[in-house]
């Protein structure tokens, strides 16, 4: 699934559940799909997760850790948070948070000459990168992981 469809989605879910000054964020997990932050209030999806699966496993993840909001840290995956799974339509169950999430580097597509950059370690967070033959203005890269073909 796309990021922004996928932070839409997620932004949405959590206004309809009334998660009033929670956030919803990306992480670079490779072991977890979702995480419900509950010292920061944020919910998390992790963008190689999202990356490599389909609008209903991506909402599926959502409503899960939106029913941990809910349901509040000590409910874990207990009754109470089960009760939560019912009444907002996720599924009772502990997801599998050991999936492996294949691997990637960072790659962004320059958006005026079309050439693909790639960077083996995470862009710094606040730092912008451009295209050095289009320069700062009309070359600013967005970084994000490919899928399993790549982007070449
Ligand atoms: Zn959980
Ligand atoms: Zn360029």
């Amino acid at each position: 699934m796309d990021f922004d469809d996928a932070a839409n989605l997620a932004k949405s879910l959590m206004a309809e559940h009334k998660l009033r000054r929670w956030v919803f964020v990306f992480n670079r997990g490779k072991r977890t799909l979702g995480m419900c932050d509950f010292t920061r209030k944020r919910i998390e999806l992790s963008m190689y997760f999202v990356t490599h699966n389909d609008e209903a496993a991506v909402r599926d993840t959502v409503l899960h850790e939106i029913a941990h909001a809910l349901a509040g840290e000590k409910a874990g995956h207990g009754p109470k948070w089960k009760a939560v799974c019912k009444r907002i339509g996720a599924i009772p169950k502990r997801l599998d948070h050991e999936a492996v999430m294949p691997k990637g580097h960072w790659v962004a597509v320059c958006p005026s000459c079309g050439e693909s950059h790639r960077r083996f370690r995470r862009p710094l967070l606040g730092r912008h990168y451009f295209c050095r033959s289009c320069g700062a203005e009309s070359g600013q890269l967005r970084f994000g992981i490919p899928t399993l073909s790549g982007v070449d």
